[in-house]
């Protein structure tokens, strides 16, 4: 089996390209079978071998989420209004999806099925439903939560993201989960939350040896008003991401974040503290296939010889 680590060819060795990086490592990813293509950049099957380590990190995050009162597991599609209610259209079009259907009742069929099987397009002829995919872990938390807080709260949420940002780059999905720790209550405590998992989450990740940065980043907001909003995202040091080497030791990897919502999600689903002022929020959201990658990446392409504690950390 190919073992990146093994053939003593460190990852994102000097002398290549990122973009070199990253075809290299996904071309050993699929010969090892660790992951399948299917003809789309950032979409693939995923591997039994690869799933353990996806359960093992899980189950490490859950165990350092010690505050967190319930978990909650969210489906691949939300209602589409959570898209409008969040802001996401605004900020990110280009990363939505939406989820159309066949709605032309029978009259219109033997014309749609006569364009499918001409190999026409067909797709216009759907129409567009109310749901939409799942555009971030946290965000189908915040209509269960209208109304006054009596207390602060923290949750695990299990998101299953979609993000139309095709990559040849394997660490960057379209079709990938989250699993995140959600605060919300206080200014202070969303805060507090926010960086007492950048610590937290630092260790957790270099416990499975993994050498991780905190740097402090910005959303890819879209348009004219999105380098505005990320320079002030920035300045106001709201997101820190903690990055690794997965591909390419040049341009290291996002592989978890945390980040500070303000009251954003407090005004924009009614969410009050008691003395009636719009809850604060933050969440440190691991991302989980990326973080598998990284340890691939780190640890090398069989898991079978992986460093002892790492394997028992993670319960291979
Ligand atoms: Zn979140």
């Amino acid at each position: 089996m190919t073992s990146l680590a093994n053939a003593g060819v460190p990852a994102g060795a000097t002398g290549r390209t990122p973009e070199e990086a990253y075809v290299r490592f996904r071309s050993a990813l699929v010969e090892a079978r660790l992951l399948v293509e299917t003809g789309v950049d950032g979409l693939y099957v995923r591997s039994g071998a690869f799933e353990d380590v996806v359960a093992g990190i899980d189950r490490r995050v859950s165990a350092a989420a010690t505050e967190a009162s319930g978990r909650y597991y969210f489906p691949l599609v939300v209602p589409r209004r959570l898209l409008e209610q969040t802001g996401y259209l605004a900020s990110f079009p280009n990363l939505t999806g939406t989820v159309v259907s066949f709605e032309a009742g029978p009259a219109a069929h033997p014309a749609f099925v006569e364009a499918v099987e001409a190999g026409r397009e067909w797709a216009d002829r759907l129409q567009v439903t109310d749901l939409a995919l799942c555009s971030a872990g946290c965000h189908p938390l915040y209509p269960s939560l209208t109304g006054r807080l009596e207390s602060e709260l923290q949750v695990e949420a299990f998101g299953q993201i979609f993000r139309h940002e095709p990559s040849i780059d394997p660490a960057r999905m379209q079709a990938f989960r989250q699993h995140e720790v959600v605060y919300v209550g206080t200014a202070d405590g969303a805060l507090a939350h926010r960086d007492r998992w950048v610590g937290r989450a630092g260790e957790l990740l270099g416990s499975l040896g993994l050498v991780v940065e905190p740097v402090v980043a910005n959303d890819p907001f879209f348009g004219r008003a999105g380098g505005l909003l990320a320079a002030s995202q920035r300045d106001e040091g709201l997101k820190i991401e903690l990055t690794a080497t997965v591909a390419s030791a040049e341009r290291p990897t996002a592989i978890a974040s945390a980040n500070c919502h303000r009251d954003h999600f407090g005004e924009a689903f009614s969410i009050a503290l008691t003395d009636g002022t719009p809850a604060h929020s933050a969440c440190v959201g691991f991302g989980v296939e990326r973080i598998a990658l990284a340890l691939l990446s780190a640890h090398g392409l069989d898991t079978a010889r992986w460093p002892a504690d790492v394997r028992e950390q993670l319960g291979l």
